[in-house]
């Protein structure tokens, strides 16, 4: 591993550069595969999804328009709750579009299924999801997730858009944090 300074802050790479980059091409191949002859909207949720977004879209020979929103779960430190508030609403109209949102990570699910019912309830033509992360152990609401990356342990992972204290967002891999890290 060789993420320089961060390199003292990390526990251990849970998904390497590599792998996110073949489970990338594969993603990309089976959205093609079911989107043939159509266009998507990809919506991007900010700023977790952002590689993902970045990563998926250029993999993709379907053509399509990239869009972004960013939300806010209200909740108690790190616990999602399902109440959701849009600081940054979406520039398109989607009535008959196809949308695929793209997200980094589905953890209880809480806030993807609000977002779901948001964008279902403006007219699209089909609204699927695309999430390069999901922790099944965690998960506390019914979703159907067309794509998904990996299934990981329920453990707080950082790096290739997620972050700790807005930290780790820019490394190339997924992993753990070292203890130390918290209690600092
Ligand atoms: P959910 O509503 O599914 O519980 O979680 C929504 C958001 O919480 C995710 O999109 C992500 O931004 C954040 N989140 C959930 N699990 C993790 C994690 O393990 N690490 C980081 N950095 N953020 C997470
Ligand atoms: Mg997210
Ligand atoms: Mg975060």
């Amino acid at each position: 591993m060789d993420a320089g300074d961060l390199g003292r802050d990390l526990d251990r790479v849970l998904i390497s550069e590599e792998q996110l980059r073949e489970k990338t091409k594969e993603l990309a191949k089976a959205v093609d595969a079911d989107y043939a002859g159509k266009e998507l909207l990809l919506v991007g949720v900010l700023k977790g999804a952002i590689m993902v977004m970045a990563d998926l879209a250029r993999a993709l020979h379907t053509p399509a328009e990239m869009d972004w929103m960013a939300i806010s779960s209200y909740g108690s430190g790190t616990k999602s709750s399902g109440v959701v508030r849009i600081l940054k609403d979406l520039d398109t109209d989607l009535e008959g579009r196809h949308v695929l949102v793209v997200e980094d990570i589905v953890d209880s699910g809480l806030t993807l299924s609000w977002l779901l019912g948001n964008l279902k309830s403006r007219g699209p033509a089909s609204v699927e999801v695309c999430a390069m992360l999901r922790k099944p152990a965690a998960q506390r609401i019914e979703l159907d997730v067309r794509y998904v990356g990996f299934d990981i342990p329920n453990e707080f992972v950082v790096g290739y858009g997620l972050d700790y204290a807005e930290k780790y967002r820019n490394l190339p891999f997924v992993g753990t944090l070292a203890p130390h890290v918290y209690s600092s």
